[in-house]
């Protein structure tokens, strides 16, 4: 019997929105920071991560793993270039050694200062130090900007199939499955990548249906050929100005070159065939409001996807909140606002809290709105997720506060948290099934949230960050023509 197979893990995952407020620096990174393999088995084993699925999928390949640094920070604004090279400094300085190959938990939309494809240099660095020829499989976000040469350092590359992202375990399995195969000898993956010269907004990239649904069971199917081994249909993030931001494709074959185009080539004429699928129509506050009066039934969750928290906003926009605070039906927000929560803790549970909350992070997000309310409960804003996304994952909100005003309530919480799961507000003691308005500063991942208990939907067009409307942003550095800047 031959020595067990030993799999190095590591990761650095950031969705960078370079038009967002803000320097992302290492601090941001701490809270999800793990450099050994106790702490990473505590934190990880039994959870529906990434690192979950790695973690099962060596044991049932009888591998071994071995902990290097892996961290994550919530999607912000632009790396700093002191940050970027810390954490690849800690990163090649912990990297396992003396193993038979490695998985690499990363985004594919991490952008610094001092390079536009993180993900790129991240696995250029471990080349260097690990040599060519060591396998090296990588997980990426279905929002993963893929470049060429990413795809040429790779052997390996398995990105999400679904948004909402809740296939982020089985989809390391796949990757740690595939890698194991190859230490093996049993297969020899190949990797090619096409971009589609398409820009794509998250709210259409929604798996479950058209047009994300026709070319994931396109990719599905291919992965049934004999000698494709995994195909990525990358959405892409359009909020990272770089190169080769837009959607792309990768596919992984065993050995086979022909094999791979063929199967880009398919892939992109698809997507291009149904590109005009992927606009995304909006409504102003105002025909949100009189629409939904209309409504008999709530939650109708109103859609402020230029505030998406998970896609690296600031989280305090204040354009909805605006409207909402002199409007008559009853709605919940969230809003981040570190000194309006530190001041509700000061006051305590049952005092009046009276300020301009929110729209402190810079003139795009919206000014501060005054407010005027009751504290009806503070939490240290810690939950665990119950519903489909990330599973048995910790949670931090920092201080939080929840502020009943006569129609409205404001949870008002110290850190940016997305509404990934339902008991972000349901720790803090709201029901979110009671309210006619559910505000979701969030593109579409706000389903594992509420999507149980919507009764309607509808997206609305704010400034922000993560606009839908891509006219709005100044792009500098992305490869032109690209669909729809120009047609
Ligand atoms: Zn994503």
């Amino acid at each position: 019997m031959s020595n067990p197979i030993r799999i190095g893990v590591a990761g650095i995952y950031h969705e960078t929105n370079s038009f967002a407020p803000g320097i992302t620096e290492v601090e941001h990174f701490r809270d999800q920071w793990v450099e050994d393999a106790i702490t990473f088995d505590k934190k990880y084993r039994g959870t529906r991560t990434s690192m979950g699925g790695t973690i099962d999928a060596a044991e049932s390949n009888q591998a071994e793993l071995v902990c290097g640094f892996v961290t994550y920070a919530t999607p912000s604004g632009m790396v700093s270039a002191a940050a970027a090279e810390e954490l690849m400094d800690h990163l090649i300085a912990t990297l396992p050694t003396e193993v038979d190959g490695y998985v690499l938990f990363l985004h594919g939309a991490m952008v610094a200062e001092n390079h536009d494809d993180m993900e790129d240099e991240i696995v250029r660095r471990i080349r260097e130090k690990a040599g060519p020829d060591l396998p090296i499989a990588v997980t990426l976000d279905l929002h993963a900007n893929i470049s060429q040469s990413l795809a040429n350092r790779s052997d390996i590359i398995v990105g999400y199939d679904t948004y909402p992202h809740v296939d982020m375990y089985e989809r390391a399995v796949e990757a740690t499955d595939l890698l194991c195969a190859t230490i093996r000898g049993e297969i020899r993956p190949y990797t090619a990548w096409k971009h589609a010269r398409m820009l794509v907004v998250p709210q259409t990239m929604i798996t479950s249906h058209n047009p994300m649904k026709a070319l994931l069971e396109t990719a599905w199917r291919m992965e049934k050929l004999d000698g494709v081994l995994a195909v990525t249909v990358a959405g892409g993030f359009p909020y990272s100005d770089i190169p080769d931001a837009g959607m792309s494709f990768t596919v992984t074959t065993d050995g086979d070159e022909q094999l791979a185009e063929r199967c880009l080539d398919e892939l992109t004429q698809l997507a291009w065939s149904i590109r005009e699928q992927f606009q995304f129509p909006e409504v102003t506050v105002e025909e949100a409001a009189r629409w939904t009066r209309e409504q008999t039934e709530g939650p109708i969750i109103w859609i402020e996807g230029s505030d998406n928290v998970g896609g690296g906003s600031p989280a305090d926009a204040t354009h909805v909140l605006r409207f909402l605070v002199q409007w008559n039906e009853r709605s919940l927000i969230v809003i981040r606002d570190e000194e309006a929560a530190r001041k509700a803790h000061e006051l305590g549970v049952g005092a009046e809290l009276s300020m301009a909350i929110g729209g402190k992070s810079d003139e795009l997000h919206g000014d501060p709105v005054a407010v005027t309310g009751k504290i009806r409960l503070l939490s240290d804003g810690r939950f665990t997720h119950q519903g489909s996304y990330m599973t048995g994952k910790e949670e931090y909100m920092g201080k939080t506060a929840v502020l009943e005003l006569e129609h409205m309530t404001i949870l008002i919480t110290e850190k940016r948290v997305p509404p990934f799961d339902v008991g972000h507000v349901r720790s803090a003691g709201i029901r979110p099934e009671t309210y006619k308005v559910i505000v979701a500063k969030s593109a579409v991942a706000w389903r594992t949230s509420f999507g149980d208990i919507a009764k309607g939907e509808i997206f609305i067009d704010t400034p922000g960050c993560c606009s839908a409307n891509l006219s709005h942003f100044q792009y500098k550095k992305i490869k032109r023509p690209i669909y729809p800047l120009e047609g």
